[in-house]
C-alpha cells in the first residue's frame, strides 16, 4: 500500500513539467503531482535560457508547435493571470550565402503554407535600413517574423505551476525520483509508481520531464533515451545605447552568432562547435573573447560593448540526434510518457508540449500538430529521424 497516490506524476518541475501540469489540470485532471529534486524551480535549463521564441523553423512539426505556443504566450496573462514577458520584437535571419537564401525561402514557403502570416523575406537593402548599425556588406537578404520574440522563462514556469496548484496539482520540491516501478500482467508491462526520496508514490501515469537528465530517468524504466547534455554559454553586456533596444533577435547565418536586447544592454549567444556532451555548466572565460570578436564583426559598434565575465553564465541544452523533441508514450511500457530532448527549444515549445502531452494522456490523440507520431521515441529504432537545421 502506497502512502501517496496520484493520477499523474511528472518528474521535473522546469518549464516543460509545469506546462504539462497546467494543461492537465485545465483539462480537468486534478490529482497531478510534480516532483522536483531542487529546493526551487528553475535550477535546470529553464532558469538559464535566453527566452527566444520563434516560428521560423524548417519542419512542419516544429512550425506547428510554435503556432500553438507563440499565440499562447501572447495571451498568457489573460489566460493564467501571470505575466509571460512576451515581447514580439521578431527574429531576423541574416543570409550571407545563396544556400542560406534558398534555405530561408523554402522554410518561408512552408511556414506560410502552414498558416504563419507574419513571416516575410527581406531584401539586403531593407535590412540595412532596419538596422543600419549592422555590417551589411556581405548580407544577401534574410527573413523576418514579427511575432517571433522573447519571453521570461522563469515567469512562465512559475505562472504555469502556480495556476496548476490553484487547480489542484501538488509540487514536491527537494524530492528526488530514484526509480520507476512497473508491473507485468496478462495485459502487458505497465507503470505502477515511482520511488522517491520521500517514499513510493502509486500512479498509473508517469511523465519524464527531466530536461537534460531525461536519459537518467529513462534508465529507471530500463531503456536508453538518446538525450545528451550540451553546455551553452550566454554573455550579457553592460548598458549600451548605440544599437536599438527595439531590435529583433538577430541571427548571423555565416557563423550562428545571435543576440537580442536584454534590459539596457544585449545578450550575446553562440553555439561553440567545439563543445562536446557533458554536464559541465562552468562558464569558460575564454568564450568572451571569441563571442566579442563575432559580435564586433557583425555590429562594428559592439567593438565598444562592455561585458562583465561574472554576469555571464552557462546551462545545458538537451540534445537528440535529430534535434527534435521526443514526445509521447513509450512502446511496450503502458503509462510512461516522454517530454524530452528539446535541443534548445524547450521554452518556445513548452505550451504546445503541455497541450500535446495532456491530450495524449487524457485522450490518446492531439490536434496541436498534424502528425505527432513523427516525434515518437520509436523513430530512432525505425531510423525515421527528422531533420531540423535551424538550431540556435
Ligand atoms: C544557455 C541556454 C539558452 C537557451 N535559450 C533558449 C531559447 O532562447 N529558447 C528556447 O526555447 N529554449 C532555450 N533554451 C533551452 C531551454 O532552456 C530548455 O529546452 C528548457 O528549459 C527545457 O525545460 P525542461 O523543463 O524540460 O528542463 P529543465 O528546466 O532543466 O527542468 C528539468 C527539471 O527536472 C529536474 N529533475 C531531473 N531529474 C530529476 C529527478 N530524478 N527527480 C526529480 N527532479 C529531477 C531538474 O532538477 C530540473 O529542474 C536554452 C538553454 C540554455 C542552456
Amino acid at each position: 500500500m502506497n502512502a501517496h497516490t496520484a493520477d499523474v506524476v511528472i518528474i521535473g518541475g522546469g518549464i516543460v513539467g509545469s506546462s504539462i501540469a497546467w494543461h492537465l489540470t485545465a483539462a480537468g485532471c486534478k490529482n497531478v503531482l510534480v516532483i522536483e529534486r531542487e529546493s526551487a524551480q528553475g535550477k535546470g535549463s529553464t532558469g538559464k535560457s535566453m527566452g527566444g521564441v520563434r516560428a521560423q523553423f524548417s519542419t512542419p512539426v516544429n512550425i506547428q508547435m510554435s503556432l500553438y505556443s507563440i499565440p499562447f504566450y501572447a495571451r498568457f496573462e489573460e489566460t493564467l493571470g501571470h505575466p509571460s514577458g512576451y515581447r514580439d520584437q521578431g527574429y531576423l535571419f541574416l543570409a550571407t550565402k545563396d544556400s542560406h537564401m534558398a534555405y530561408l525561402r523554402s522554410n518561408f514557403e512552408r511556414q506560410r503554407a502552414l498558416g504563419l502570416k507574419t513571416v516575410r523575406m527581406v531584401e539586403a537593402g531593407e535590412i540595412a535600413s532596419m538596422l543600419p548599425q549592422l555590417h551589411s556588406g556581405d548580407i544577401l537578404g534574410g527573413s523576418f517574423c514579427s511575432t517571433d520574440g522573447f519571453v521570461d522563462p522563469y515567469s512562465v514556469m512559475t505562472g504555469f505551476m502556480a495556476c496548476a496548484v490553484d487547480h489542484g496539482a501538488t509540487l514536491w520540491k527537494k524530492t528526488d525520483v530514484t526509480g520507476i516501478v512497473t508491473e507485468t500482467s496478462a495485459a502487458g508491462h505497465a507503470v505502477s509508481g515511482v520511488e522517491t526520496s520521500r517514499g513510493t508514490v502509486g500512479t498509473r501515469v508517469v511523465v519524464n520531464a527531466a530536461g537534460a537528465w531525461a536519459a537518467q530517468v529513462a534508465k529507471f524504466a530500463g531503456f536508453d533515451l538518446p538525450v545528451e547534455p550540451l553546455r551553452r554559454m550566454l554573455v550579457p553586456s553592460e548598458p549600451f545605447d548605440d544599437f536599438p533596444h527595439s531590435s529583433p533577435m538577430v541571427i548571423d547565418m555565416s557563423n550562428g552568432f545571435h543576440f537580442r536586447p536584454e534590459g539596457r544592454g544585449f545578450l550575446l549567444a553562440w553555439n561553440d562547435p567545439e563543445e562536446t556532451s557533458s554536464y559541465n555548466t562552468d562558464f569558460e572565460p575564454a568564450f568572451i573573447e571569441k563571442i566579442l570578436t563575432l559580435a564586433a564583426n557583425r555590429v562594428p559598434a559592439f567593438e565598444n560593448l562592455a561585458v562583465n565575465p561574472k554576469r555571464a553564465w552557462a546551462g545545458l541544452y538537451e540534445m537528440t540526434p535529430d534535434h527534435h523533441s521526443i514526445l509521447g508514450p513509450v512502446p511496450g511500457l503502458e503509462g510512461l510518457f516522454l517530454a524530452n530532448g528539446f535541443s534548445g527549444h524547450g521554452v518556445m515549445h513548452a505550451p504546445a508540449t503541455g497541450k500535446i502531452v495532456s491530450d495524449l494522456i487524457l485522450h490518446g490523440k492531439t490536434a496541436v500538430v498534424d502528425d505527432v507520431s513523427v516525434l515518437n521515441f520509436d523513430r530512432f529504432a525505425k531510423g525515421a529521424l527528422l531533420h531540423e537545421t535551424a538550431v540556435l
